[in-house]
């Protein structure tokens, strides 16, 4: 069973070892927690894909400790400087022609690679402890929620792994914005995240294009893919505002109720099976708890989980309509 380790010196040295002997551990990242190995070693590659069941087809994104460990592993273009000068560390994954170091198994045969220089500290001091990238998708197995908790790893994955590095709840708590810079004049978002449409627009006055789900195959990431995140228990998205009459039209203690603020009646707000995702309608502290609360919902095998829908398409929101959408998809 997985040991969590504190993020100490000692600990991280631990890490570093496994690390260096091809093991997969995992990390903090202020995205979700991420099952890492060394992307320049097929053997810790091949056992990232096994532990999580992850097919070989889904490329895996590299994360390095600044700008210049990323030079050496994509071409870089003015774009791309531009956005990671103002964007990292943080939640940004760029897509880059690859260079030749970067093994196949990381990239799915494409000749691009995915790079995020990460924010939490944790995870940063580990990078630069290393001298070689780490490739880390997220610590679930294939197509389930993402963890943002070192305790969520344990559950799913703790009798695959040693070592689950503890750098406390992830802060953000949904995916990093994954763009494709490939054609700085055609810069596309694979997978809309923390860093919105509206941010990389403003920064580069060039407009971003938004890939749909529906584009997958051509794109090849499981990011695209319809039904990833998804929790074991049916989830259906309703219209905002229609949750209490559903609640009220019947006994539905079989199903669960999230709503995206705290219900102000206390009739609902006592109910076992009435969930929140923040007490005022924050959407950072959506993000931040709703795979969480997925999580947690899911364990109590509820025939249905309910979920107010998220309309908007601007900001974190336009993040956050995608992840239920594809929780929603099975
Ligand atoms: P995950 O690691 O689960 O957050 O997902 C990794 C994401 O990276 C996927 O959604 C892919 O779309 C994306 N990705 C990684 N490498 C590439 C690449 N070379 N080209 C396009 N997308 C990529
Ligand atoms: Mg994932």
């Amino acid at each position: 069973m997985a040991q969590i380790l504190k993020a100490t010196d000692d600990s991280l040295e631990l890490c570093k070892q496994a690390l260096e002997s091809s093991k997969v551990i995992a990390v903090p990242t202020e995205t979700v927690y991420g099952l890492a190995g060394n992307a320049l070693d097929d053997v810790a590659l091949s056992s990232i894909f096994k532990i999580k069941g992850r097919p070989l087809f889904n490329p895996l994104i590299i994360h390095i400790d600044c700008v210049e460990s990323a030079e050496k592993y994509a071409t870089f273009n003015s774009l791309a400087s531009q956005l990671v000068d103002e964007f990292w560390p943080g939640p940004l994954t760029i897509i880059l022609p690859k260079k030749g170091i970067i093994p196949d198994l990381v990239t799915a045969n494409l000749d691009s690679v995915a790079i995020r220089c990460p924010q939490n500290p944790t995870f940063l001091k580990l990078l630069k402890a290393l001298s070689f990238p780490l490739a880390a998708p997220s610590a679930n197995p294939f197509g389930y929620v993402s963890p943002t908790t070192a305790q969520h790893v344990k559950t799913s994955l703790g009798d695959k792994i040693d070592i689950i590095l503890d750098g406390a709840d992830c802060t953000i708590g949904i995916e990093s914005t994954i763009v494709d810079l490939r054609d700085p004049n055609k810069p596309k978002i694979l997978r809309p995240g923390p860093i919105s449409k509206e941010a990389l627009e403003g920064l580069t006055n060039v407009k971003f294009e938004q890939k749909r789900a529906s584009d997958e195959k051509k794109l090849r990431g499981p990011g695209m893919l319809k039904s990833h995140y998804s929790p074991k228990s049916p989830l259906e998205i309703i219209p905002l505002n229609s949750l209490k009459d559903l609640i009220s039209s019947g006994n539905k203690l079989k199903f669960a109720f999230i709503f995206q603020k705290r219900p102000k009646e206390t009739t609902l707000e006592e109910q076992p099976n009435i969930y929140w995702l923040s007490k005022e309608g924050s959407t950072l502290e959506i993000a931040h708890n709703l795979y969480q609360l997925l999580r947690t919902v899911d364990t109590l095998n509820y025939q249905k989980i309910y979920i107010e829908a998220i309309n908007e398409n601007e900001g974190l929101k336009a993040a956050l309509k995608d992840r239920l959408s594809k929780a929603a998809s099975k």
